[in-house]
C-alpha cells in the first residue's frame, strides 16, 4: 500500500455529503419514475436527550434527501408489548420500507425481541438476526451503518483494502463484527484481526495494522506508539471529556490520540467529522435501497 507522504486527514463530512447527494439522485429518480419516495419510520421510546438528538438528526437528514420520515415519540413506560404492536403495523405498512428503533431502550423493553419484531426487509439498521447472517453469508442484506460507512471512507480515501491486515480494536455487534465480516469480503480482501479487553500485547498486533480500526470507546486510547508508519487509522470513538473552555463544558474526542498518531500514519479520520456523519448517510442509503427492492 502507498500512503500519502503526509497524513491524510479523511473528510467524513465530505464524503458523507456525495453519498447524500448521490441518495438525492436516486430518490428523485424514483419520483422521475411515478413510484413514491422511500419511507423510514424512526420510533423513540423514553426521553434519553443524546437518542432524541440522534433521531432529529436522521429526521433531517432524510427530509434533505426526499425520504419521507416520521419519528414515533412514546413515553417511557410504554410497555413492550404495545412496542411490538407498533412494529407489526409498520411491517404491514406499504408506505414503510425502513424501521429503525433507536437504541437503548428502556430496561423493561427486551431489545433482542424488539430486534427481532422488525421485518428483516425494512432492517435498515441492519441488526436483525437475518440481516448479520447475510451479512457473514455474503448475500444481499442491509449492512450496519457505521461499519459500511467505514468501508465507504476506505474506498472513496483510496486505501487499499486487498491483502491488508486490518487490526480492529472492538468487537461489539454494532461495529467490531460486522466490520470484521464487511473487511473480510471478497472484493475488499482483507487479513483480519479482531481485537478486544482480553487481547494480550495489543500493542504488537496494532503496529502490524495497515489499516487500524479503533471502536473501543476510551478516550486517546491509541497512541503514535501503537501504529505503523503510513497505516490507514479510523477513529470510531466518540467520548466526552472535561473542557472548562467550552460552553458546554466538555469535548468530544476519539479513541486515537490524533495529534500524535497523525504525524506518523498515511490516512486518519477526525473526531467529530470522520465517522460520525457516515452513519447516517448510511442509513438513507438503506432505506433507498429497501424501497427499491420492495419495488422489485
Ligand atoms: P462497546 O462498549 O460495545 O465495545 C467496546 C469494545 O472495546 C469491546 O469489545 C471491548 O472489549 C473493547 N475494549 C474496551 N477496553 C479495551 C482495552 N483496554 N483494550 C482492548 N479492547 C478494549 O462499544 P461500541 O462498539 O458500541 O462503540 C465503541 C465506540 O464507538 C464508542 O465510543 C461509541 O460511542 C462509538 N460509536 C460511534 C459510532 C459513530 O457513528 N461514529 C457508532 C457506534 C459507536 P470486550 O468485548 O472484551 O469488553
Amino acid at each position: 500500500m502507498t500512503s500519502p507522504a503526509i497524513a491524510h486527514i479523511i473528510d467524513g463530512k465530505q464524503i458523507a455529503s456525495d453519498i447524500r447527494s448521490e441518495v438525492k439522485q436516486g430518490v428523485d429518480a424514483r419520483i422521475l419514475l411515478g413510484k413514491r419516495p422511500p419511507g423510514l419510520r424512526v420510533v423513540l421510546v423514553g426521553e434519553n436527550p443524546a437518542s432524541q438528538s440522534y433521531v432529529r438528526g436522521k429526521k433531517r437528514a432524510s427530509e434533505e434527501v426526499g425520504i419521507i420520515a416520521e419519528t414515533l415519540l412514546h413515553p417511557e413506560d410504554m410497555p413492550e408489548a404495545d412496542l411490538l404492536n407498533l412494529i407489526e403495523q409498520l411491517n404491514n405498512d406499504p408506505d414503510v420500507d425502513g424501521i429503525l428503533v433507536q437504541l437503548p431502550l428502556p430496561d423493561h423493553i427486551d431489545e433482542d425481541k424488539v430486534i427481532l419484531a422488525i421485518d428483516p426487509d425494512k432492517d435498515v439498521d441492519g441488526f436483525h438476526p437475518v440481516s448479520v447472517g447475510r451479512l457473514v453469508l455474503g448475500q444481499a442484506g442491509f449492512e450496519p451503518c457505521t461499519p459500511a460507512g467505514i468501508v465507504e471512507l476506505l474506498k472513496r480515501s483510496g486505501v487499499e483494502t486487498s491483502g491488508a491486515h486490518a487490526v480492529i480494536v472492538g468487537r461489539s455487534n454494532i461495529v467490531g463484527k460486522p466490520m470484521a465480516t464487511l473487511l473480510l469480503r471478497r472484493g475488499l480482501d482483507c487479513t483480519v484481526t479482531v481485537c478486544h479487553s482480553r487481547t494480550k500485547d495489543l500493542p504488537s498486533i496494532t503496529r502490524q495494522a495497515d489499516i487500524l480500526i479503533a471502536a473501543i470507546g476510551r478516550a486517546n486510547f491509541i497512541t503514535a506508539s501503537m501504529v505503523k508508519e503510513g497505516a490507514a487509522v479510523i477513529d470510531v470513538g466518540i467520548n466526552r471529556i472535561d473542557d472548562a473552555t467550552r460552553e458546554r463544558g466538555y469535548r468530544l474526542v476519539g479513541d486515537v490520540d490524533f495529534k500524535d498518531v497523525s504525524e506518523k500514519v498515511g490516512w486518519i479520520t477526525p473526531v467529530p467529522g470522520g465517522v460520525g456523519p457516515m452513519t447516517i448517510a448510511m442509513l438513507l442509503q438503506n432505506t433507498l435501497h429497501a424501497a427499491n427492492r420492495r419495488d422489485t
